[in-house]
C-alpha cells in the first residue's frame, strides 16, 4: 500500500518546528517507524515536519557530570561510540543489536523513545538511568524523568505541542554495574522479552522489564532482585499475570539473566 498524500515541511529552527506541530504536522526523525505506519495507512497526517535539520538535533554534548544526547542522534552513531564514557559503552552495546545497520543509519534515539514500541530497545534501557528526557514546547523546556517518560503502549509523557529535544544521562561513576538480556527469534527482530539492571554505587539498583503488553515495568529498588535473581524474577513476573505461559517464562528469564549479569 502507498501512503495517503501529505505535505512535507523541513523546519530550520525549533520555533518553526513547534509552530508546525501546533498547526497539526506530524514530526519525523529517521522515518523508520513512521514510514511503515504511513505505508500501512495507520498514520495519515496532512503534513509531515522533518526534524533532521534542526540545530543541535543530532548533537552529543558532554557536560561536567552528564551527557546530553540530541534526540536526532542515530542508533548507528551511538553504536560507533559517539557517546563518551561507560554510559557510551553501555549504549553502544544496546545500539548494535537494534534492527540492521541500514535501519540504525537512519533511526534515532528520540524517534524510538517517542514512538514507545513496548519491545523497543531504548524503551527497555533508558528508564533504568537516573536521567531526563528534555521536552520542548511553547512554554519552554520541560525535564521528564526517564523512568516516567513512557506511559503506555505507544504512549509517552510528551504533550501534543511538545517535541523531544534531547536525553540527558549521568556520567557513570566507577563501580557501576549493568546487565541486559533480550530474546529475539532472529537478528534484527523486535524482542519478545527484554530486561536490564543498572546498579550505581551508593544508590538502589534499578531494573526494567519490557516487551510486555503494557508500559515497561520499572523497579526503582531492585536490591532484592540482585540478591536472589531466580526467586525474585519469578515473583515479579508472576505478579504481572501475563496471558501466555511462554511470555511469562521468557520475561522471567530476561529479568533473571539481566540481574545475574549486574550482580
Ligand atoms: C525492519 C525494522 C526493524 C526494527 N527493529 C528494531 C529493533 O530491533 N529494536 C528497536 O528498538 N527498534 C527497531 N526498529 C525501530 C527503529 O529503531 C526506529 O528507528 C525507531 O523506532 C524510530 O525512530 P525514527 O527516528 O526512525 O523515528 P520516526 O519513524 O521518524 O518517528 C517515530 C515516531 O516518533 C515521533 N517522533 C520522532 N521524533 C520525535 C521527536 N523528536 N519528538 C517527538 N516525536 C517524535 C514521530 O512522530 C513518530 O510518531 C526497527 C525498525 C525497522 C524498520
Amino acid at each position: 500500500m502507498k501512503p495517503a498524500p501529505f505535505d512535507y515541511t523541513r523546519p530550520r529552527d525549533w520555533s518553526a518546528a513547534l509552530a508546525a506541530l501546533a498547526a497539526g504536522a506530524r514530526p519525523t526523525a529517521g522515518g523508520q517507524s513512521l514510514g511503515p505506519m504511513l505505508n500501512l495507512r495507520l498514520a495519515m497526517p496532512e503534513t509531515i515536519a522533518d526534524l533532521r535539520h534542526l540545530p543541535g538535533f543530532g548533537v552529543i554534548d558532554q557536560q561536567r557530570d552528564c551527557v546530553r544526547i540530541g534526540a536526532g542522534t542515530t542508533h548507528a552513531r551511538i553504536e560507533d561510540g559517539a557517546v563518551p564514557g561507560q554510559v557510551g559503552a553501555i549504549l553502544a552495546r544496546i545500539a548494535r543489536n537494534i534492527a540492521y545497520r541500514a535501519v540504525r543509519n537512519r533511526g534515532t534515539l528520540g524517534g524510538s523513545l517517542s514512538h514507545a514500541d513496548p519491545a523497543a530497545d531504548w524503551v527497555t534501557v533508558l528508564p533504568a538511568f537516573p536521567g531526563h528526557a528534555i521536552a520542548l514546547g511553547p512554554e519552554g523546556e520541560r525535564r521528564i524523568p526517564l523512568g516516567c517518560f513512557v506511559t503506555g503502549v505507544f504512549a509517552v509523557a510528551l504533550q501534543e505541542t511538545e517535541l523531544l529535544q534531547a536525553v540527558e544521562l549521568p556520567m557513570l561513576p566507577e563501580g557501576t554495574r549493568f546487565g541486559h538480556w533480550k530474546f529475539c527469534r532472529k537478528p534484527g527482530e523486535f524482542s519478545k522479552a527484554s530486561a536490564c539492571v543498572l546498579a550505581l554505587p551508593g544508590s538502589a539498583p534499578r531494573a526494567v522489564l519490557a516487551a510486555l503488553d503494557q508500559r515497561p515495568l520499572v523497579i526503582d529498588d531492585a536490591a532484592a532482585l540482585l540478591a536472589a535473581p531466580e526467586a525474585e524474577a519469578a515473583r515479579i513476573v508472576e505478579g504481572l499475570r501475563l496471558a501466555d505461559p511462554w511470555r511469562e517464562a521468557l520475561a522471567r528469564v530476561a529479568l533473571r539473566n539481566a540481574a545475574q549479569e549486574a550482580a
